[in-house]
């Protein structure tokens, strides 16, 4: 693991007394409320996120944001502070999944509220942080609180079937070098140090065909998948654990043949498998160990990492690449300090620091680009891509109440 230093460029102390940032009041609350619920009607499923980029420009200009644009792939951009400093980074995803089939006891777009939670498709994943996010900049403008640098808050496009790259896109495309980067992906108000890496394999198996009546003269390529499944599992027990990532995982997801008819030995077949990557391991690594039960096997076959291409609602295409290394902040770094006793002092939570289960765009952020990254955000990870996803309300006024005194804190000098 790396030592990422806090204020690269600036030279602070370490850990900033926090500042405070005004809370918001009850009209506010509920103008905030209103404005989730709007985002939760509204669909936004990946690569249809145009809707609700709208809806979001709309709310940040009337709430006196005025330096917001939409970039060419659809990304909502807006900035706010003098520039004469830091830069911190806000990223949040406006694409939600598709509602997961069955059990939902309402209906995923129509919003319900009973006791203070919401319910909705996007409510937790991760429409909350959205909404937390504008009202963090509404409060910072509305009290005049002196920004001494920028503080830039993404919405991105296609998170969820291409973590990382309208990130990447954004950072590269607008020539932004952030010192900080906060991913409001739920976490339960605790905060997030990084998460397990991940690589799509495609496996391709060669056999040959014959008719079915006579398969000793063909090769059936679905029987060499089998031997190569049973060895690949079998790696599983072999796979490293990291004390607090967990163990690298392998599992195969989808499997799919060809042959000349149903009453044909199948000539070739292919697989896919998951890798999940705990901290140590490689993906090159994770490639060989493939290739060497294939060898052991004697198959004809290749393994590949799966490249594919991703268009945006703007036309924009994406060549996403399916492989991300792990990542983690060191539990005891200064941001991670900084922001635990943010969190103290305006919401008076003891959060506890820990990993995400799932991938976010912290893959690029941390994995790629080395910028110190952690997550916070309202929401129970688990709510994520299941029925009835809902989100407490108040805890989205609390991620706010915490965005807007971080901000507050880490842009509180001028690096004159
Ligand atoms: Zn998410």
């Amino acid at each position: 693991m790396r030592f990422f230093p806090l204020f690269p460029s600036f030279g602070f102390d370490l850990v900033l007394a926090s500042h405070s940032a005004p809370v918001l009041d009850s009209n506010e609350q509920s103008e905030m409320f209103s404005f989730l619920k709007e985002l939760v009607q509204t669909p936004s499923f990946s690569a249809q996120e145009q809707d609700v980029a709208k809806l979001i420009i709309k709310h940040l200009r009337s709430n006196g944001i005025k330096n917001v644009h939409l970039d060419p792939a659809g990304n909502v951009i807006a900035r706010i502070g003098n520039g004469n400093g830091p830069t911190l980074l806000y990223d949040a995803h406006m694409d939600t999944v598709y509602p997961s089939g069955g059990g939902w006891s309402y209906e995923a777009h129509a919003v319900a509220e009973e006791d203070g939670v919401l319910y909705g498709l996007g409510a937790c994943d991760m429409k909350g942080s959205i909404a937390a996010f504008v009202y963090a900049a509404k409060q910072l403008i509305q009290d005049k609180t002196a920004l001494h640098g920028n503080l830039i808050l993404v919405f991105v496009v296609q998170e969820e079937p291409c973590e990382g790259y309208a990130l990447k896109y954004i950072l590269e495309e607008q020539g932004i070098q952030p010192d900080w980067v906060v991913l409001g992906e739920p976490s339960n108000l605790n905060i997030m140090r990084g998460h397990r890496g991940r690589v799509l394999f495609k496996v391709t198996v060669q056999g040959k065909s014959s008719h079915a009546a006579s398969p000793e003269l063909g090769d059936n390529a679905i029987t060499a998948a089998a031997r190569l499944i049973f060895g690949i599992e079998l790696l599983a027990a072999e796979l490293p654990t990291d004390p607090s990532l967990g163990p690298g995982t392998i599992a195969v997801t989808e499997i799919e043949s060809r042959s000349a008819s149903i009453h044909a030995v199948p000539h070739t077949c292919g697989f896919y498998i998951d890798r999940r990557l705990t901290l140590g391991e490689t993906i090159t690594r994770a490639q060989a160990q493939i290739e060497s039960v294939i060898r052991r096997e004697g198959i004809d076959a290749t393994v590949e990492i799966v490249n594919h291409q991703i268009t945006t609602y703007t036309g924009h295409e994406f060549s996403v690449h399916e492989a991300f290394r792990a990542w983690s902040v060191e539990e005891n770094h200064p941001l991670i300090q900084t922001i635990e006793a943010v969190i103290r002092s305006a919401i008076g939570h003891s959060p506890k620091v820990g990993h995400w289960p799932f991938s976010t765009d912290g893959v690029y952020s941390m994995g790629e680009a080395e910028i110190p990254t952690i997550g916070f955000g309202p929401g129970d990870p688990r709510c994520a891509h299941t029925a009835d996803e809902h989100i407490r309300l108040d805890d989205v006024v609390k991620a706010t109440q915490v965005y807007a005194s971080l901000a507050a804190t880490l842009l509180s000098k001028s690096s004159d």
